[in-house]
């Protein structure tokens, strides 16, 4: 099972990500999780990506491409991965489709998670994450027990550095101008499963795997 999740930034990519993991057993590939860990560790990469990132701008194709490129080459991934923010332009669906082909192989399913627009402002500068276990909370719908920390394992929760007002709002016009026609483009190769993403996590999540047959 090849899947790709696509949605605006708050559309809760990542937290169905997660779930989907767990039920079908099979890696969450995330280039916004791989980009903060290179950030984190300092690595040349990450330092590249930064100015990017904190801008709300998308990192060049060819860095993703490249990343995603070695990642499925990886053992976990050979009975199938979901890929989670990537890819984010045409320019990087069309390199997805060219290594894929390849090796023999494809996407069998974009479930496109929809989420309008004036609701995603307030769930993104609202996110919290754990810096250990990265799990995902928000103020307001989902707090955690104990104000800034972690459920599952008592880690601090920190807000992204890319989840403040000024650069919420030009992650946004990036996704419109440059991700949304992605819809398009699987919609024509008859790919797309289109999801109603507001609800509960777990209503949204039926309906991720209702859709997935
Ligand atoms: P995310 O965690 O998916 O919201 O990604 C956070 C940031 O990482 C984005 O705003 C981009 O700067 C960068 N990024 C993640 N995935 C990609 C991608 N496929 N193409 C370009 N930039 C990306």
């Amino acid at each position: 099972m090849n899947l790709v999740l696509l949605g605006p930034p708050g559309a809760g990519k990542g937290t169905q990500a997660k779930m989907l993991v767990e039920k079908y057993g099979i890696p969450q590939i995330s280039t916004g999780d791989i980009l903060r860990t290179n950030l984190k560790e300092q690595t040349e990469l990450g330092i590249k990506a930064k100015k990017f990132m904190d801008a709300g701008d998308l990192v060049p194709d060819e860095v993703v491409i490249g990343i995603i490129d070695n990642r499925l080459k990886a053992d976990d991934c050979q009975a199938g991965y979901m890929l989670d923010g990537f890819p984010r332009t045409v320019a990087q669906a069309e390199a997805l489709d060219k290594i894929l082909s390849e090796r023999n192989s494809g996407i069998d399913d974009v479930i496109s998670i929809e989420v309008p627009n004036d609701e995603l402002l307030g769930r993104l500068t609202g996110r919290r994450t754990c810096r250990d276990c990265g799990q995902g909370y928000h103020v307001i719908f989902d707090p955690s027990q104990k104000e800034g920390a972690c459920d599952k394992c008592g880690g601090e929760l920190y807000q992204r550095d890319d989840d403040n007002e000024a650069t919420v709002a030009s992650r946004l016009e990036v996704y419109t101008e440059q991700t949304q026609p992605l819809i398009d483009y699987y919609q024509k190769k008859g790919l797309l499963r289109p999801v109603n993403g507001l609800g509960k996590i777990q209503e949204i999540f039926d309906r991720i795997v209702s859709v997935l047959g």
